[in-house]
């Protein structure tokens, strides 16, 4: 399928989608039971997309009572695992047809660049199903090391129904790191998207059941956090949470799993990552250009954003300018010109709070050296500069707390100790870049980092075979690689005396 070439070609293309806000339970599209409905606007230049369904308590027991007696009658969760490998290759495949689609859906809902959409987006979701998909029969279970006349089995089993919360910031990506392991493995999902980017979800409920999954096995629920989402966190019959999303709202699900049925809650959490230069980095050009692209990229919008620039005192000045001069390619731009590598912040609620925090900046006393400023009001859009502030202390506002926009926050350092000691004192532990010559420097320091990844001479490496997650408050277990499957499986332990 050939992708659009110019804007007008993906304007044209807009204009002759139809957009579905419709909740999925049980194969088919319905409304909320409420009847209820909320305006889903584009922060491209504030168009409403689309009324989408506001589901909510009853939706969410609907849903989970379909979801559990798909479960129990063994026609996904019995189903061989060659069977399952083979509907989601054939649902990769799908996401991978309709690529132009759902890129469209995901950069007018949520303002990402469209050449992202396509290329990171829609493409890394594919893979992430196929990998999943391809990954299912070729694992094999336990045999313990018993005495003769016993055998003691360690087999995996799907844990039942999956209720499935994930963010705005990468919507389709996210959901599809979560639908991989959970669907392949067998169980039921009930997936819910954010209020503000529910689209991509949306669409891709009815290719599932295109590529073979059994009705009632994906199940759709967008609608709010504390409506539709809370309902589902306090489920008795959801097994297991999965969830994506802010550190504030993964706390309060461990609180409702503890209410509820103690329901297995795994928590992809915020971040603030440092990214660490040294004095004797290799290529310091290249680090600038790792640095301006780890804050400017999905504008800013990135758990694992390297929003604390760390640098050695020896190479701060000339890393400031070399960051700044790339930073100017990394200015908002429409959306869908192809071209465009930053695009419009979600909603005008995150632009307001992505302000207050520069704002919080120039009153700490850091000093505003790029950008800082709102552009192109005019569109009816929301959009902001990327922004660095030099002469940063760890303990401000902007370094110690997750902005979710394009604000770099440059600290100095002077030597290994201290580098490693501000990196650390955060509450957050998902990624850190370091940067330099030193292989033993290197490995100190990455062991040293409390942080679930750490990019030696890069910044945001891995694929689908590297898991990602984070320690301390960024979250509990792994999305992709095996370790994902973890979440979705329980382990059983078979005793036989012969
Ligand atoms: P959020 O926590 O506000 O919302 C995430 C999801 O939780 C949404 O679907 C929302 O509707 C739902 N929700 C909100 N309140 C709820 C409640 N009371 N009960 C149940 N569900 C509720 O996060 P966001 O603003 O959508 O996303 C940004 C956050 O996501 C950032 O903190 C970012 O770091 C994090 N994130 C983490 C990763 C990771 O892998 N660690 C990846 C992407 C984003």
């Amino acid at each position: 399928m050939s992708t659009p070439k110019t804007r007008s070609d993906w304007e044209n293309l807009a204009v002759s989608l139809a957009i579905n806000g419709k909740a999925f339970i049980n194969g088919e599209y319905r409304d909320a039971s409420s009847g209820n409905t909320f305006d889903c606007i584009s922060p491209i230049d504030g168009r409403l997309l689309a009324p989408v369904a506001s589901c909510d308590l009853m939706d969410a027991n609907i849903a989970v009572a379909n979801a559990r007696e798909v479960f129990d009658s063994g026609v996904w969760s019995k189903a061989a695992p060659v069977k399952r490998k083979q509907v989601m290759i054939r649902f990769a495949e799908l996401l991978e047809e309709n690529a132009n689609e759902l890129a469209l859906l995901e950069t007018l809902d949520m303002g990402k660049p469209i050449r992202f959409s396509k290329a990171v987006d829609v493409a890394g979701a594919a893979r992430a199903i196929r990998w999943s998909g391809e990954a299912i029969d070729k694992l094999y279970d336990e045999l313990a090391p018993t005495a003769h006349n016993e055998i003691g089995m360690i087999t995996r089993e799907p844990v039942g129904v999956v209720a499935a919360i994930v963010p705005w910031n990468f919507p389709l990506l996210m959901a599809c790191w979560k639908l991989g392991p959970a669907l392949v493995t067998g169980n039921s999902v009930i997936l819910k998207p954010s209020e503000k980017s529910p689209l991509t979800a949306i669409r891709i409920a009815e290719l599932a059941v295109q590529a073979g999954i059994p009705k009632g096995v994906l199940n759709v629920l967008p609608g709010y956090g504390h409506t539709v989402g809370k309902a589902l966190a306090l489920h008795m019959d959801v097994d297991t949470l999965v969830f994506t999303g802010s550190t504030k709202i993964a706390k309060q699900l461990m609180i409702y799993a503890g209410e509820s049925n103690m329901k297995r809650v795994w928590l992809e959490a915020g971040g603030k990552s440092p990214n660490i230069v040294f004095n004797d980095a290799p290529d310091l050009k290249a680090a600038a250009v790792a640095a301006a692209e780890a804050i400017g990229f999905n504008q800013g919008e990135v758990c694992t954003a390297g929003s604390r620039l760390l640098v050695e005192s020896g190479v701060k000045d000339e890393l400031v300018g070399l960051i700044a001069e790339e930073l100017a390619s990394w200015q908002p731009g429409h959306p869908l010109e192809p071209t465009t590598v930053s695009g419009a912040v979600v909603d005008k609620q995150q632009l307001d709070t992505i302000l207050s925090y520069i704002k919080a900046g120039q009153n700490e006393g850091a000093s505003l050296v790029y950008g800082g400023q709102q552009v192109l009001a005019e569109t009816g859009g929301v959009y902001v500069q990327p922004t660095v502030f030099s002469n940063v202390k760890n303990q401000m506002k902007i370094a110690s707390e997750e902005i979710f926009g394009p604000v770099l926050s440059v600290i100095e350092f002077n030597g290994m100790e201290e580098a490693i000691a501000i990196a650390n004192d955060t509450i957050y532990g998902l990624a850190a870049g370091v940067w330099t010559a030193d292989i033993s420097k290197a490995h100190k320091t990455a062991k040293a980092l409390r942080s679930g990844m750490v990019w030696i001479n890069h910044y945001d490496g891995g694929d689908m075979t590297a898991p990602f997650g984070g320690y301390k408050q960024s979250g509990n277990g792994r999305d992709k690689s095996l370790h994902s499957f973890d979440k979705y499986t329980e382990i059983k332990a078979t005793w036989i005396v012969l």
